[in-house]
Formats: C-alpha cells, structure tokens, sequence
C-alpha cells in the first residue's frame, strides 16, 4: 500500500547502542530489531507522530513491567529529537520531525508512541479529536464494534467523517479530524456531548464518567483525551502489552469483520499493510470540516 506522505529518505546511519538488548520479552524484540522494525514501517507511523507532542513509554531495562511514561527531554537523548516551548504550561515537550527523531526515540528504549490532538505549530487548537470506547469486564466484542458504529453514524448525521482504529488494546479509537483546527474548549464540549448522548439513550450500556465500580458490562466512552496535554496512543504505535500488538487505522468496511483491538502486531502488521489496496485512513490529512456550533 503507499503511504500518505512520501516516505523519508532510506539509509542513514542511525546510531542504536546495545541492539541486542530485548525490550520486549513476548514475543522476544531486541533494540535492534525494534529499531529496523520501526524503520520499515515509517512511511505509515511517521505522518501521524511528526510535529506532535509526544509522550514515550520507554522499557530501558526491557521487556514489561519496567517501563515509564515521559514527556520531557533527559539526558542523553540524541539532537534529532526536539522540544516545542510551551510558554502556557511552562513547559517543553517532545516531538520528532523525521526519521532520524523516530530512531532517536527507539535509541532511548522508546516503545510506545502516544500523541496530542493538536500539533507543536498552534499547541491551543485541535485538529484530531478522539473517542476512546473502553470496554468493561463481560463487554462482548461485537458490542464494543457496534458502539463504534453508532458513533460514526452520529457524526455524519452531524457532516463530519470519521475514522477508526484498534488501539492494540482492549478497545478502539473513534478519530475526527478538524480542519481548520479548533479551540480545545469547543474539542471538549462537541466530544463531551457526543458521548453524553449515547449515555441518555442507553443509561444500562454506556458510561462517561470514570467511576470504576460501575464499570462491568459497560462500555466506558472517554471523551477526556480531547483537552489540551492530554494524549492517545499514535497509529502504528506498539504496546506495551503480550503479543506486541500495535495500534491499527482500519477502515469502516473492515471493522465488523475485526476479531479483536489486539488483532494485529508486531508479527502482522507488514503482512497487512503489503496486501492493502490503500490506505485505510486516505484523506485524513486534507479532508476540510469543522465542528458544528453548539446548541445555545
Ligand atoms: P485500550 O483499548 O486497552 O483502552 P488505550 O490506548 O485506549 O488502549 P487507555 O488505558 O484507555 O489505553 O488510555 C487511553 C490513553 O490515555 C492512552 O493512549 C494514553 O495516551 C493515555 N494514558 C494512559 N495512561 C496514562 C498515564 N499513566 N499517563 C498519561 N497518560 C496516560
Ligand atoms: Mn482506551
């Protein structure tokens, strides 16, 4: 399948110490091969991790269970990975602009990729909001699918496209890109009440609150990775989780056939995305719409 942008120019010489190190214990992925893996796949990954902020998991002891999140720079990290000022949070973050950010990342036992929806141009305004379906224990998986479904539907009621993916996890992703972007109060309110609707119609299935103790067989809508600083995992980002997984663009025609939000990984991924006919979220960058004004 082609990617959506051009992929980056091939073979430079990137510096990865200790490329044996295993970094992930099931199935066994050393530095090396995560390295080489990440490389192959950039043409897919990097169009939706360049110019963010970005939060790492990084597992520098290797395998699970001795990783950490971090969102700012310490040392040792190479000069390819930059910061963005933010003289609102009086912070810097991390972001990549290329390839050669992408292997600094993986050079610093960077596993997992999670981003913000707006990107280190205008930190203030959304152009990706996202849906996270968080299935409790006892949710069938079909449920989990339909949810998805119902939320697409609304959305176009509302003239706005959308597109999925797996998370590599228990759930899935519901994305909707905004063009121009947007203030984060509006990103907040339109997703806050989307998933607000689906919990008044069925009070019994959804919820969007996280309280944990009502949370068995329901499925939890987080509309709260739609502020500013707050993240979701980047397509095409492994997880830390058994079986490598990775986080997955589908189309919608695919999604009724999907087995699972852990479906496809470290093992697969290639495989899939050698036998597409195209990319399954084409258009996602160019695509111009805007949230509708809120009901007064
Ligand atoms: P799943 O389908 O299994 O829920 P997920 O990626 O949606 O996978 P969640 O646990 O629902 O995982 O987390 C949603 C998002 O919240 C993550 O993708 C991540 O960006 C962010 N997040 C999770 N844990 C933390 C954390 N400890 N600190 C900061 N952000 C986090
Ligand atoms: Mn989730």
């Amino acid at each position: 399948m082609g990617a959506r942008r051009k992929p980056p120019a091939a073979a430079a010489p990137f510096r990865i110490t200790h490329p044996e190190r295993v970094v992930f214990k099931d199935p066994t992925v050393t530095k090396g091969e995560l390295a080489a893996f990440y490389q192959r796949i950039a043409a897919h990954l990097l169009p939706d991790l360049i110019g963010r902020p970005v939060m790492l998991m990084r597992c520098p002891a290797g395998g699970a269970g001795e990783c950490f999140f971090q969102k700012h720079r310490s040392p040792g990290f190479p000069a390819a990975v930059h910061e963005v000022n933010d003289t609102k949070d009086r912070q810097r973050w991390l972001y990549i602009e290329d390839l050669a950010g992408l292997m600094g990342l993986v050079q610093m036992n960077a596993l997992e990729f999670h981003v913000w929806g707006s990107t280190v141009a205008n930190l203030e305004r959304a152009d990706r909001l996202v849906i996270d379906l968080d299935p409790g224990p006892g949710v069938a998986w079909k449920s989990v699918i339909e949810t998805a479904l119902a939320l697409r539907a609304r959305l176009q009621a509302a003239k706005l496209q959308s597109f999925v993916r797996t998370t590599g996890g228990k759930g899935l992703h519901v994305v909707i890109p905004v063009r121009p972007a947007c203030d984060w109060e509006r990103a907040r309110a339109f997703s806050r009440a989307l998933a607000e609707s689906l919990v008044r119609e069925q009070p019994t299935r959804y919820l969007s609150v996280a309280t944990k103790a009502e949370r068995t067989g329901k499925i939890f809508i987080d509309y709260l990775r739609n502020g500013r600083g707050a993240t979701a995992v980047c397509s095409y980002s492994l997880r830390n989780r058994p079986g490598a997984p990775i986080a997955t663009p589908l189309t919608w025609e695919e999604l009724p056939r999907l087995r699972s939000g852990d479906q496809f990984g470290y093992a697969n991924i290639e495989r899939r995305l050698a036998r597409l006919p195209r990319d399954p979220w084409a258009g996602i960058d160019t695509l111009r719409q805007s949230l509708p004004k809120p009901k007064a």
